[in-house]
Protein backbone atom coordinates (compact mmCIF):
# COMPACT_ATOMS: atom_id res chain seq x y z
CA UNK A 1 0.00 0.00 0.00
CA UNK A 2 0.77 3.31 -0.79
CA UNK A 3 1.97 5.68 2.36
CA UNK A 4 -0.09 8.68 3.04
CA UNK A 5 0.66 11.91 1.52
CA UNK A 6 1.06 14.80 3.81
CA UNK A 7 2.20 18.06 4.12
CA UNK A 8 4.71 19.46 6.08
CA UNK A 9 2.13 20.32 8.44
CA UNK A 10 -0.19 17.65 8.48
CA UNK A 11 3.45 15.49 9.58
CA UNK A 12 3.39 14.21 13.21
CA UNK A 13 6.84 16.60 13.88
CA UNK A 14 8.88 14.92 16.58
CA UNK A 15 11.05 16.03 19.30
CA UNK A 16 13.95 14.22 21.83
CA UNK A 17 14.60 16.10 24.62
CA UNK A 18 17.85 15.10 26.35
CA UNK A 19 17.53 16.07 30.07
CA UNK A 20 20.83 16.87 31.70
CA UNK A 21 22.82 14.13 33.95
CA UNK A 22 21.83 14.31 37.38
CA UNK A 23 24.97 14.88 40.71
CA UNK A 24 24.60 11.40 40.92
CA UNK A 25 24.50 9.79 37.65
CA UNK A 26 28.09 9.81 36.06
CA UNK A 27 28.60 7.91 32.70
CA UNK A 28 27.16 9.82 29.44
CA UNK A 29 26.07 7.23 27.26
CA UNK A 30 23.56 9.49 24.80
CA UNK A 31 24.39 12.81 23.60
CA UNK A 32 22.60 15.63 20.65
CA UNK A 33 25.06 15.19 17.67
CA UNK A 34 23.83 18.56 15.67
CA UNK A 35 20.07 20.00 16.16
CA UNK A 36 18.33 17.06 14.69
CA UNK A 37 20.93 13.94 15.63
CA UNK A 38 21.31 11.87 18.71
CA UNK A 39 23.73 9.37 19.13
CA UNK A 40 23.47 6.41 21.73
CA UNK A 41 26.50 4.70 22.51
CA UNK A 42 26.36 0.71 22.44
CA UNK A 43 29.35 0.18 24.36
CA UNK A 44 30.37 1.22 27.99
CA UNK A 45 33.83 2.23 28.99
CA UNK A 46 35.15 -0.83 30.54
CA UNK A 47 34.33 -2.83 26.42
CA UNK A 48 36.77 0.17 24.97
CA UNK A 49 39.08 -0.42 27.54
CA UNK A 50 39.04 -4.27 26.63
CA UNK A 51 39.41 -3.26 22.83
CA UNK A 52 35.84 -4.09 22.03
CA UNK A 53 34.72 -1.84 19.28
CA UNK A 54 31.50 0.08 20.11
CA UNK A 55 28.57 0.17 17.84
CA UNK A 56 27.43 4.31 18.51
CA UNK A 57 23.72 4.85 16.89
CA UNK A 58 22.51 7.74 15.58
CA UNK A 59 18.78 8.38 15.12
CA UNK A 60 17.72 11.62 13.05
CA UNK A 61 14.40 13.83 14.38
CA UNK A 62 12.78 16.80 13.51
CA UNK A 63 14.04 18.86 16.10
CA UNK A 64 16.37 17.91 19.12
CA UNK A 65 16.81 19.53 22.43
CA UNK A 66 19.92 18.89 23.80
CA UNK A 67 20.78 18.86 27.84
CA UNK A 68 21.46 22.63 27.76
CA UNK A 69 17.71 23.56 25.97
CA UNK A 70 15.67 26.12 27.68
CA UNK A 71 11.78 25.64 28.53
CA UNK A 72 11.51 28.34 25.95
CA UNK A 73 13.37 26.90 23.33
CA UNK A 74 11.06 23.79 23.75
CA UNK A 75 7.60 25.86 24.10
CA UNK A 76 5.62 24.74 21.22
CA UNK A 77 1.93 24.43 20.08
CA UNK A 78 0.23 20.48 19.91
CA UNK A 79 2.34 18.42 21.91
CA UNK A 80 2.14 14.50 23.99
CA UNK A 81 4.96 13.58 26.00
CA UNK A 82 6.65 10.10 25.87
CA UNK A 83 9.44 8.76 27.79
CA UNK A 84 9.99 6.76 30.69
CA UNK A 85 9.55 8.18 34.40
CA UNK A 86 12.21 10.36 35.29
CA UNK A 87 13.06 11.34 31.95
CA UNK A 88 11.74 14.96 32.18
CA UNK A 89 8.31 14.29 31.06
CA UNK A 90 6.61 17.00 33.27
CA UNK A 91 9.23 19.51 33.88
CA UNK A 92 8.81 19.76 30.06
CA UNK A 93 4.90 19.97 29.69
CA UNK A 94 4.54 22.00 33.70
CA UNK A 95 7.98 22.48 35.24
CA UNK A 96 7.97 24.66 38.75
CA UNK A 97 7.68 28.39 39.11
CA UNK A 98 11.23 29.82 37.94
CA UNK A 99 11.31 27.18 34.61
CA UNK A 100 7.55 27.49 33.67
CA UNK A 101 6.68 24.72 30.92
CA UNK A 102 4.64 24.69 27.72
CA UNK A 103 1.55 24.15 29.31
CA UNK A 104 1.79 27.31 32.04
CA UNK A 105 3.21 29.51 29.15
CA UNK A 106 0.54 28.17 26.31
CA UNK A 107 -2.25 29.09 29.04
CA UNK A 108 -0.25 32.19 30.06
CA UNK A 109 -0.48 33.33 26.42
CA UNK A 110 -3.98 32.31 25.67
CA UNK A 111 -5.68 34.58 28.46
CA UNK A 112 -3.25 37.39 27.39
CA UNK A 113 -4.60 36.88 24.51
CA UNK A 114 -8.35 36.76 25.44
CA UNK A 115 -7.76 39.59 28.17
CA UNK A 116 -9.34 42.28 26.26
CA UNK A 117 -12.63 40.36 24.92
CA UNK A 118 -13.75 38.93 28.37
CA UNK A 119 -17.20 38.78 26.91
CA UNK A 120 -16.54 37.14 24.09
CA UNK A 121 -14.70 33.98 24.91
CA UNK A 122 -14.44 31.75 28.29
CA UNK A 123 -12.14 29.03 29.13
CA UNK A 124 -12.65 25.73 30.09
CA UNK A 125 -10.55 22.59 31.20
CA UNK A 126 -11.25 19.04 31.99
CA UNK A 127 -8.75 16.82 33.37
CA UNK A 128 -8.52 12.87 32.95
CA UNK A 129 -6.93 9.99 33.46
CA UNK A 130 -6.78 6.74 31.62
CA UNK A 131 -5.79 4.24 33.91
CA UNK A 132 -5.53 0.44 33.23
CA UNK A 133 -7.94 1.24 30.23
CA UNK A 134 -10.52 3.16 32.84
CA UNK A 135 -11.31 6.95 32.13
CA UNK A 136 -11.49 8.88 35.21
CA UNK A 137 -11.97 12.87 36.08
CA UNK A 138 -9.23 14.06 38.03
CA UNK A 139 -11.26 17.17 38.67
CA UNK A 140 -14.34 15.17 40.02
CA UNK A 141 -12.73 12.04 40.73
CA UNK A 142 -15.82 10.77 43.12
CA UNK A 143 -17.69 10.22 39.81
CA UNK A 144 -16.31 6.94 39.08
CA UNK A 145 -15.32 5.72 35.83
CA UNK A 146 -16.43 7.83 32.70
CA UNK A 147 -17.45 6.40 29.40
CA UNK A 148 -16.30 7.32 25.71
CA UNK A 149 -19.18 8.48 23.46
CA UNK A 150 -19.48 8.93 19.83
CA UNK A 151 -21.47 9.86 16.83
CA UNK A 152 -22.67 7.20 14.43
CA UNK A 153 -19.70 8.03 12.30
CA UNK A 154 -17.28 7.32 14.88
CA UNK A 155 -16.26 10.89 15.29
CA UNK A 156 -16.48 13.63 17.82
CA UNK A 157 -15.25 11.64 20.79
CA UNK A 158 -16.38 12.63 24.13
CA UNK A 159 -16.05 11.84 27.61
CA UNK A 160 -19.77 11.37 28.72
CA UNK A 161 -19.75 13.27 32.04
CA UNK A 162 -16.32 14.47 32.51
CA UNK A 163 -16.15 18.48 33.76
CA UNK A 164 -15.50 20.83 32.01
CA UNK A 165 -14.64 24.17 34.25
CA UNK A 166 -14.47 27.19 33.64
CA UNK A 167 -11.10 29.48 34.30
CA UNK A 168 -9.75 32.94 33.75
CA UNK A 169 -5.93 32.56 35.09
CA UNK A 170 -2.70 30.53 34.90
CA UNK A 171 -2.92 30.65 38.60
CA UNK A 172 -6.35 28.76 39.06
CA UNK A 173 -5.79 26.31 36.07
CA UNK A 174 -2.13 25.47 37.77
CA UNK A 175 -4.48 25.02 41.55
CA UNK A 176 -7.03 22.67 39.51
CA UNK A 177 -4.14 20.59 38.31
CA UNK A 178 -2.50 20.17 41.37
CA UNK A 179 -5.72 19.16 42.91
CA UNK A 180 -6.07 16.73 39.65
CA UNK A 181 -3.06 15.55 40.17
CA UNK A 182 -3.15 14.53 43.94
CA UNK A 183 -6.43 12.21 42.56
CA UNK A 184 -4.15 10.29 40.08
CA UNK A 185 -4.16 6.49 40.77
CA UNK A 186 -0.61 6.00 42.36
CA UNK A 187 1.17 2.77 40.77
CA UNK A 188 1.19 -0.19 42.39
CA UNK A 189 4.66 -1.30 40.83
CA UNK A 190 5.67 2.64 41.55
CA UNK A 191 9.34 1.04 41.85
CA UNK A 192 9.33 -0.59 38.53
CA UNK A 193 10.41 2.81 36.77
CA UNK A 194 9.62 1.25 33.33
CA UNK A 195 5.64 0.97 33.63
CA UNK A 196 3.94 3.75 32.94
CA UNK A 197 0.21 2.60 32.96
CA UNK A 198 -1.53 5.99 33.70
CA UNK A 199 -2.15 8.60 31.35
CA UNK A 200 -3.33 12.05 32.08
CA UNK A 201 -4.75 14.30 29.76
CA UNK A 202 -5.88 17.83 30.25
CA UNK A 203 -8.01 19.54 27.45
CA UNK A 204 -8.37 23.36 27.10
CA UNK A 205 -11.11 24.75 25.86
CA UNK A 206 -11.94 28.19 24.16
CA UNK A 207 -15.68 28.89 23.60
CA UNK A 208 -17.10 31.71 21.44
CA UNK A 209 -19.62 33.53 23.13
CA UNK A 210 -23.32 32.61 21.50
CA UNK A 211 -22.22 28.95 20.97
CA UNK A 212 -24.16 26.51 22.24
CA UNK A 213 -22.61 25.13 25.71
CA UNK A 214 -22.46 21.49 25.06
CA UNK A 215 -25.47 19.60 26.96
CA UNK A 216 -23.62 17.55 29.95
CA UNK A 217 -25.22 14.94 31.02
CA UNK A 218 -24.78 13.70 34.06
CA UNK A 219 -24.10 9.92 33.46
CA UNK A 220 -22.25 7.59 34.86
CA UNK A 221 -19.46 5.64 33.23
CA UNK A 222 -20.54 1.97 33.33
CA UNK A 223 -17.69 0.41 35.26
CA UNK A 224 -15.21 -1.25 32.76
CA UNK A 225 -14.19 -4.29 33.54
CA UNK A 226 -10.58 -4.87 35.03
CA UNK A 227 -8.52 -6.52 32.85
CA UNK A 228 -5.30 -8.01 32.19
CA UNK A 229 -4.48 -5.56 29.47
CA UNK A 230 -3.11 -3.18 32.11
CA UNK A 231 -0.57 -0.92 29.57
CA UNK A 232 -3.20 -1.33 26.62
CA UNK A 233 -3.34 1.84 25.71
CA UNK A 234 0.43 2.47 25.56
CA UNK A 235 0.62 -1.07 23.26
CA UNK A 236 -2.13 0.50 21.39
CA UNK A 237 -0.20 3.95 20.63
CA UNK A 238 2.56 1.68 19.25
CA UNK A 239 0.92 -0.27 17.16
CA UNK A 240 -1.22 2.87 16.26
CA UNK A 241 2.41 4.83 15.22
CA UNK A 242 3.61 1.38 13.86
CA UNK A 243 0.42 1.14 10.97
CA UNK A 244 0.79 5.01 10.50
CA UNK A 245 4.48 5.27 10.03
CA UNK A 246 4.65 1.89 7.55
CA UNK A 247 1.70 4.20 5.67
CA UNK A 248 -0.55 1.25 6.32
CA UNK A 249 -4.39 2.00 5.04
CA UNK A 250 -6.08 0.52 7.92
CA UNK A 251 -5.35 1.84 11.51
CA UNK A 252 -6.70 0.87 14.76
CA UNK A 253 -7.54 3.24 16.43
CA UNK A 254 -10.33 1.40 18.73
CA UNK A 255 -8.10 -0.52 20.46
CA UNK A 256 -7.37 1.85 23.82
CA UNK A 257 -8.96 4.50 25.26
CA UNK A 258 -5.97 6.71 24.47
CA UNK A 259 -5.43 6.00 20.68
CA UNK A 260 -8.97 6.94 20.40
CA UNK A 261 -8.57 9.99 21.98
CA UNK A 262 -5.70 10.93 20.06
CA UNK A 263 -7.21 9.92 17.01
CA UNK A 264 -7.71 13.39 15.64
CA UNK A 265 -3.98 14.53 16.68
CA UNK A 266 -2.65 11.12 15.00
CA UNK A 267 -4.06 11.15 11.54
CA UNK A 268 -3.14 14.23 10.63
CA UNK A 269 -6.23 16.54 11.53
CA UNK A 270 -4.88 18.47 13.58
CA UNK A 271 -1.05 19.91 14.19
CA UNK A 272 0.75 17.24 17.38
CA UNK A 273 4.02 17.82 18.49
CA UNK A 274 5.41 14.77 20.59
CA UNK A 275 8.45 15.37 22.35
CA UNK A 276 10.35 11.90 23.60
CA UNK A 277 12.16 12.22 26.58
CA UNK A 278 15.77 10.48 27.82
CA UNK A 279 18.27 10.65 29.75
CA UNK A 280 22.02 10.80 29.47
CA UNK A 281 23.18 8.76 31.52
CA UNK A 282 24.80 5.16 31.42
CA UNK A 283 21.90 3.72 33.95
CA UNK A 284 18.99 4.47 31.80
CA UNK A 285 20.35 3.18 28.85
CA UNK A 286 17.89 0.51 28.09
CA UNK A 287 15.18 2.47 28.32
CA UNK A 288 16.65 5.52 26.47
CA UNK A 289 17.21 2.93 23.69
CA UNK A 290 13.59 1.64 23.52
CA UNK A 291 12.28 5.31 23.80
CA UNK A 292 14.72 5.79 20.85
CA UNK A 293 13.48 3.42 18.37
CA UNK A 294 9.87 4.32 19.35
CA UNK A 295 9.88 7.99 18.35
CA UNK A 296 12.05 6.90 15.58
CA UNK A 297 8.88 4.64 14.15
CA UNK A 298 6.79 7.66 15.11
CA UNK A 299 9.22 9.86 12.78
CA UNK A 300 7.67 8.50 9.80
CA UNK A 301 3.71 9.40 10.47
P1 LIG B 1 8.83 12.41 34.39
O1 LIG B 1 7.67 13.35 34.46
O2 LIG B 1 9.17 12.00 32.98
O3 LIG B 1 8.71 11.22 35.30
P2 LIG B 1 10.31 14.60 35.64
O4 LIG B 1 9.89 15.72 34.77
O5 LIG B 1 9.69 14.53 36.99
O6 LIG B 1 10.16 13.19 34.89
O7 LIG B 1 11.92 14.70 35.74
C1 LIG B 1 12.69 13.99 36.71
C2 LIG B 1 13.65 14.97 37.42
O8 LIG B 1 14.61 15.53 36.50
C3 LIG B 1 12.91 16.14 38.04
O9 LIG B 1 13.53 16.44 39.28
C4 LIG B 1 13.13 17.28 37.06
O10 LIG B 1 13.07 18.54 37.68
C5 LIG B 1 14.51 16.97 36.47
N1 LIG B 1 14.58 17.39 35.05
C6 LIG B 1 14.00 16.75 34.00
N2 LIG B 1 14.26 17.37 32.84
C7 LIG B 1 15.04 18.43 33.15
C8 LIG B 1 15.67 19.48 32.36
N3 LIG B 1 15.52 19.52 31.02
N4 LIG B 1 16.39 20.41 33.03
C9 LIG B 1 16.53 20.35 34.36
N5 LIG B 1 15.99 19.41 35.16
C10 LIG B 1 15.25 18.46 34.57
Amino acid sequence: SRPPIRTAEERLMVAVRIRPLRPDESTRVLYAADKKNIVIEDTDKSDVLRHKRGVDKQYSFDVVFGEDSTQEDVYNATVFAYGPTGAGKTHTMVGDRTQPGIMIRALNDLFEAVKDNEDEYTVTMSYLEIYNEQIRDLLNPASGYLELREDSRGRNIQVAGLSEISTTSTDEVMLLLQKGNKARTIEPTAMNKTSSRSHALLSVTVHLAGSERANKTKNRGKRLQEGAHINRSLLALGNCINALSGGARYVNYRDSKLTRLLKEALSGNCRTVMIAHVSPSAGQKDESRNTLIYADRANNI
